[in-house]
């Protein structure tokens, strides 16, 4: 038996290998990881770790012990090919691991732009520990930075930024922040909260060039020809899926690495997770590739068991949060484009309820931790219709209880 190899040492791929062994997996397992600290949280990375400091060491997502108390081994690498017809994960500067089952959960990094004075001191991206820890470094000293897109990862630098009296603008094509994610009243609220805050918003704008002097960036030159002065920029454009293994390997990928239902590649062998999958449903025609916490650490649970021999195709509920200063957002389920809104609540502390087709699909909240943990609890066990909202006036926190109480009494 050569037992499961996982790729990628993050939240889906450490999930993966310890569940494997609480479920009762007795074969060898392997993680191999790219970077050099023990595997640790991502989130803080952006807010605590930025606005705060703190010891890196803190964010550790298990022990040593933890691992080596359950026979986890932790390979550095990173992993360089796939050999799928042996069977064989190749690392760089090490023996080859041959593997039963891979687990591909490599992740995504910070999308790449070409843009002239990119290669500037000042100028920096945020994905990984010793990404913060140089941004953290370079905001000690900073008196202006620019953020190059408004969307979750930027706008939480730049409150961490301003926590530390620095300035800052964003720029950001779209008319409004977190275009992609959320919709308009939530964007409206989270841009409130940031002006309230003094971060200058700049929208419909777009970088054209990063400007310098000495080696050092000194400004953002965007698409209206004007300069903003910046120390300190900090591209948050989004992130694309690690799958260049995959690729190698002839894995199917299409902005990620292609998986069905049951997490399963087009090689029967390898399950691929976390932010480096796209999960095809062919029932619906959808394709799907997340990057939250949620999702990576529900693919890893899945993956262990679909390895121990669950058949059930993967279903999870997909939640999300974000805190931006003492802004927070949490969302919940899939809103989609066309969905029609329903807003309670006031200005400080709301929810969106998005309805399509009749139905409730997803929930997005502001300063409403209540209303976003019962609309969890109900979305998990049933998509109410616009009837049953409008009879409790969307009191999630009420149909909630009622559907829990209906399953007890049932039970
Ligand atoms: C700054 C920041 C803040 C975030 N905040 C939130 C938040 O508030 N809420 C939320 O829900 N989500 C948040 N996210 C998203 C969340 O962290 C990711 O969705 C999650 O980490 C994905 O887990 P993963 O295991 O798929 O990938 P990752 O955590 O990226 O782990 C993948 C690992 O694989 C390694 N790897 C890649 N290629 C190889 C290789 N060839 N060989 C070996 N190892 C390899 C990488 O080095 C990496 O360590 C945040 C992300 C970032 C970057």
């Amino acid at each position: 038996m050569h037992g499961v190899v996982v790729i990628g040492a993050g939240h889906a791929g450490v999930e993966a290998a310890a569940s494997l062994r609480a479920g009762g997996y007795s074969g060898p397992v392997t993680v191999v990881g790219a970077e050099r600290h023990l595997p640790y949280q991502r989130p803080p990375l952006s807010k605590e770790m930025l606005a705060d400091g703190g010891d890196p060491g803190a964010l550790a997502l298990r022990s040593e012990a933890f691992f080596a108390d359950r026979g986890i081994v932790l390979r550095h690498g990173p992993a360089v090919d796939v050999d799928r017809a042996r069977q064989q994960v190749h690392i760089a500067g090490d023996r080859p691991l041959d593997y039963d089952h891979l687990v591909l959960a490599t992740g995504a990094a910070p999308r790449r732009i070409e843009l002239p004075g990119r290669s500037l001191r000042g100028v920096a991206e945020l994905r990984t520990l010793d990404d913060a820890l140089a941004l953290r470094a370079s905001l000690v000293g900073a008196g202006r930075m620019v953020v190059l897109g408004g969307g979750f990862i930027g706008m939480e630098v730049a409150s961490a930024a301003r926590k530390r009296g620095v300035d800052v603008s964003v720029v950001e094509l779209a008319d409004r922040l977190l275009g992609r994610a959320v919709s308009p009243p939530v964007s409206a609220a989270v841009a409130a909260h940031h002006r309230a805050d003094g971060v200058g918003l700049c929208f419909g704008e777009h970088a054209t060039e990063l400007v310098g002097d000495a080696g050092h960036v000194t400004g953002v030159r965007t698409g209206s020809g004007r300069v903003l002065p910046a120390d300190l920029v900090v591209l948050g454009i989004g992130a694309t899926a690690e799958d260049g293994l995959a690729r190698r390997a002839g894995l199917a990928t299409d902005g990620g690495v292609l998986v069905d239902r049951w997490l399963t590649t087009s090689d029967p062998r390898i399950i691929a997770i976390g932010d480096c999958a796209v999960v095809c449903d062919p029932a619906t025609g959808t394709r799907r590739r997340l990057e939250s916490i949620q999702n990576a650490t529900d693919h890893g649970r899945y993956a262990a068991a679909r390895i121990l021999g669950e058949e059930r195709p993967y279903c999870a509920l997909p939640w999300f949060w974000s805190n931006q200063g003492a802004l927070r957002l949490q969302l919940v389920g899939i809103a989609g484009d066309s969905a029609e809104l329903v807003v309670r609540g006031d200005a400080a502390r709301f929810s969106v309820f998005c309805m399509r087709d009749g139905r409730l699909t997803a929930v997005e909240s502001v300063n409403d931790p209540g209303t976003h943990m019962a609309a969890r609890r109900l979305l998990e066990r049933a998509t109410p219709g616009e009837a049953e909202l409008v009879a409790v006036d969307y009191d999630v926190r009420a149909l909630a209880r009622r559907v829990l109480a209906r399953e007890t009494a049932v039970a």
